[in-house]
């Protein structure tokens, strides 16, 4: 889709709740929207790229008149093979688009009137997935680094996250089996702009093998030094956010192996608080939601291995 496009989609986009009833008040507006988002308001045949389509199923479905083929609205996207209508996941990114420190599971299961938990959550944690970034710029050019320790009681259940940030800009955030030097410098590779200078606590592991080409300053503070002028503020006020939000919206209750969803939504969230707003993070999450591949219900509930970005096993070189 051309950025015109999603300009033009997300300024159309309802700015309260009074607006989103109104805007999409039926199923066929929600339609309307959705193929706006996902092929610029002309639906294309899936298989042969055609737009000489007619409309079958009640709406749901394209049948192509080039080839033959059906194209489903959804198919091919995040929203695949879901039977509840579009009207309802729209209010489900309405309502977690307007928090600004987003729903737990059991709220958005009580507004959306589900009948399970579970329900509630698969649903939460399908359009996390969809709460990605936008923009691959690394950050840049003055950049702080860190680690932290989040969630489980004791010290064998705290999970490691590595923490990048602009100084009071943008963050990343993953989650890390351990922070030796090559895991240190997968992150740095991905998150972080070549020329950017960077600042990190005393932590040997951040030198030449981790931080490569990076201008790099390593400061050893005093707490009485960290009180006057933190050299990673920026870093350290986001962990704190951070765990504050995992305590205070998911009152601590989020498994390791879906870390890594939730410091994405984390980032998504925290990366537009200042320009973008509500409007353009429910536009932005359907805008994502029609690119993204379908994530069944199944895998997302058994997924048992811990998803971290930046695993050892990965980055040690072979
Ligand atoms: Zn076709």
């Amino acid at each position: 889709m051309t950025s015109d496009n999603h300009n033009s989609l997300w300024r159309d986009f309802p700015k309260t709740a009074t607006e989103f009833e109104a805007r999409f008040a039926t199923e066929e507006d929600c339609r309307a929207y959705w193929i706006e988002a996902r092929w610029g308001g002309k639906p294309a045949c899936a298989r042969c790229g055609s737009h000489r389509v007619w409309t079958i199923r009640d709406g749901t479905t394209f049948e192509c008149a080039d080839c033959g083929h059906q194209t489903s609205l959804t198919s091919g996207t995040l929203l695949e093979k879901t039977r509840k209508p579009l009207k309802m996941w729209f209010r489900a990114i309405f309502e977690i688009s307007t928090r600004r420190t987003g729903i737990s599971g059991k709220d958005f299961q009580r507004i959306m009137g589900f009948g399970s938990y579970k329900t509630a959550w698969s649903w939460l944690h399908k359009l996390r997935t969809a709460m990605v970034r936008s923009d691959s710029d690394p950050l840049g050019p003055f950049v702080q680094a860190d680690e932290t320790l989040v969630g489980g009681k004791g010290g064998p259940n705290k999970q490691l996250v590595l923490v990048a940030s602009e100084a009071n800009g943008r963050v990343r955030l993953a989650h890390a089996d351990n922070n030796d030097e090559a895991t240190l410098k997968a992150f740095a590779d991905s998150e972080i702009a070549a020329e950017a200078h960077v600042v990190t606590d005393g932590l040997a592991s951040y030198n030449a093998k981790s931080l490569g080409q990076l201008s790099h300053e390593a400061r050893v503070q005093t707490k009485a030094e960290r009180r006057e002028h933190d050299a990673i503020q920026s870093c350290h006020w986001t962990a704190s956010l951070l765990k504050r939000w995992l305590i205070g919206t998911h009152a601590g209750a989020v498994r390791r192996q879906h870390l890594q969803a939730y410091l994405d939504e984390f980032t998504f969230r925290y990366n537009r608080r200042k320009t973008d707003g509500v409007v353009r993070i429910a536009a932005r999450v359907i805008e994502s939601a029609v690119a993204t591949r379908p994530l069944t219900m199944r895998n997302l509930i058994d997924c048992t291995r811990p998803c971290r970005r930046f695993a050892s096993e990965q980055t040690t070189p072979t």
